[in-house]
């Protein structure tokens, strides 16, 4: 069933986060860090279970393909620092900028692509301005990635538009909004929000309005910033010794490729995957943890045959699309977004193509953001690494005897972001429970799969409680809750979104049987005490 995220609250999601120990601000007790997280007890469970099964799903027991073959996928550790040539030649020395826009008078910095512009569009009698150089001034600008997510920031400060407020948002042109205004009086009017074009950042920054201030007069033209962390290996701190954080897990794949073949004897096709951090000092680390400066990444690099790449471009953006759905992300809150020619990455050009799986997080409803982007890179990066490396990385082809690099399709999702989708999916409110909210993950997700409580202090009921929680334990996430009415304990359950409570009653001293209270639709029923892991067994799936 689809959750519409319309009316759920970035704010109450945060907070819920805090309070239920999903996520903290990193070195909170220091007054933070912008764009560094903690995962809590909850949160660190449930990033692990994502990681899992990812895991499991990809590596252990990946997918038939498209002609009912087994797949075969090997994983990978590699190292956060690697010689800083990798990145030279991945590219990422050269290419990982973003041209970046300050702000004079505020010292803040943001992305010169994720300005966007709030237009009058047609108003009675408040006509736009036109500036020297030719461009329609914005009434006022905002930071975000997409116009929507502008929208979405636009109706919670409506003070940005003063007189007017947005009654209605539709999409306009490519990648416009058209919203329908109206001021205290009544009057209406119409606006339209889409990004700032560079060119008008570049020629005519000091006529667009500061999404800080509103002044103008205050920003810089877009300047190119290098999004990679630096760091030293050794004592000594010279040039000689940099290197950086890895920006993405995927070069470590490609570094590995050549070890992977002369080891595990695969053929192509073939994939590796990896799961671990990546760091790149993004301008504006925003939304909780959607946009961060350190996260985590779950990359596979599928190389095949280069005629073959297309339809494993294919086969890959169907695969990753139903697993995120099996998770329990629902069909009207994902979407597939095609790359355009322009927005291609320098290793997928002159490919099949790139293509975002996006989802519809709060903060850009009614519009979609990127949860995983898959890409065919071409045979840029063995290419790369075998001109700067100077080692032969071409695969030979015993059947057909032939040599050649093989072509890679990239799925690469991320987890840090993967884990604020599932949060976002899961949030429900529901003003007739006591916890006013709940979180409906997935069984095989849930940071606590199951709940064990005596209902009352008293008789044997605790002990036959701790019997069954110790069974339990072994296998599953399960928490055992005497404190406080039992009403009470469900709604902490609740908040945790622990799927299955067992609550061993006066009942089950006489017949062996306990009560089951299920969490989305707070029903319950009696199993023997002997069923309850088969009970859950059944209900894990994946
Ligand atoms: P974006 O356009 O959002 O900056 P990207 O296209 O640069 O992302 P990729 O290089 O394709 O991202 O990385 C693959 C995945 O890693 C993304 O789909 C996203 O889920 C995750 N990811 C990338 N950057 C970040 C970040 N700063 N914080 C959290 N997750 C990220």
């Amino acid at each position: 069933m689809s959750t519409p995220t319309a009316a759920k609250s970035m704010d109450e999601i945060v907070a819920l986060c805090k309070r239920r120990g999903f996520i903290f601000p990193a070195s909170e007790i220091y007054g933070g860090i912008n764009g560094f997280w903690d995962y809590g007890p909850l949160g660190v469970e449930l990033k692990n279970n994502l990681r899992d099964a990812w895991w499991h799903d990809m590596v252990r027991c990946p997918p038939a393909g498209p002609d009912g073959e087994q797949l075969e996928i090997v994983g990978l550790d590699s190292a956060i620092i690697q010689n800083p040539k990798v990145w030279e030649a991945s590219g990422h020395v050269g290419g990982f900028n973003d041209p970046m826009v300050d702000d004079k008078e505020t010292k803040q910095r943001f992305r010169a692509d994720h300005l966007q512009g709030f237009f009058l569009d047609v108003t009675p009698d408040k006509p736009s301005k036109t500036a020297a150089s030719g461009h329609t001034i914005p009434l006022c600008t905002v930071v975000a990635s997409n116009p929507s997510e502008a929208v979405a920031i636009l109706i919670e400060q409506p003070k940005l538009i003063k007189p007017w407020r947005i009654q209605k948002a539709v999409p306009h042109r490519k990648d416009q909004i058209r919203v329908a205004l109206k001021d205290q009086d009544g009057t209406s009017g119409f606006g339209i929000v889409f990004a700032i074009e560079r060119e008008f950042l570049e020629h005519a920054p000091n006529e667009i309005p500061s999404p800080f201030t509103a002044n103008t007069g205050a920003l810089t033209p877009p300047r190119q910033f290098n999004l990679m962390f630096e760091t030293w290996y050794g004592a000594i701190k010279s040039d000689e010794y940099k290197t950086y954080l890895r920006p993405e897990t995927a070069q470590g794949l490609f570094l590995n490729y050549k070890n992977i073949l002369d080891t595990m004897r695969v053929k192509v096709p073939f994939g590796i995957a990896q799961i671990g951090k990546a760091f790149r000092n993004e301008v504006n680390p925003r939304n909780f943890i959607y946009r961060s400066r350190e996260f985590e990444q779950m990359e596979m690099e599928w190389f095949c045959r280069p005629e073959d790449a297309p339809k494993w471009f294919e086969f890959w953006q169907q695969q990753r699309l139903s697993w995120w759905k099996s998770l329990g992300l629902s069909d009207d809150n994902l979407t597939i977004r095609q790359h355009d020619e322009d927005e291609l990455s320098h290793y997928a050009q002159g490919g099949a193509g790139t293509v975002d799986i996006e989802y519809r997080f709060p903060f850009t409803h009614p519009g979609f953001a990127e949860l995983e982007g898959i890409a065919h890179r071409t045979d840029f990066d063995l290419k790369a690494h075998q001109e700067h490396a100077r080692v032969k990385l071409e695969y030979f082809d015993q059947e057909r005897n032939k040599r050649y690099i093989p072509h890679v399709v990239e799925p690469a999702a991320g987890l840090t972001r993967g884990v604020l989708a599932l949060i976002c999916e899961a949030y429900t409110p529901d003003p007739d429970r006591p916890s006013k909210v709940f979180l409906r993950f997935h069984p095989r997700l849930a940071p606590i799969q199951a709940a064990v409580f005596p209902l009352v202090a008293k008789n044997d009921m605790p002990q036959q409680a701790e019997n069954l929680y110790q069974q339990l334990r072994k296998k599953y996430a399960t928490r055992f809750d005497i404190k406080q009415s039992i009403g009470k304990r469900y709604a902490r359950m609740d908040e945790s979104g622990t799927p299955f409570c067992f609550t061993i009653d006066g009942q089950t001293l006489a017949d062996q049987t306990v009560t089951v209270r299920d969490r989305d639709d707070c029903s319950q029923q009696r199993i023997g005490i002997a069923q309850v892991a088969g009970f859950l067994a059944d209900r894990m799936g994946g």
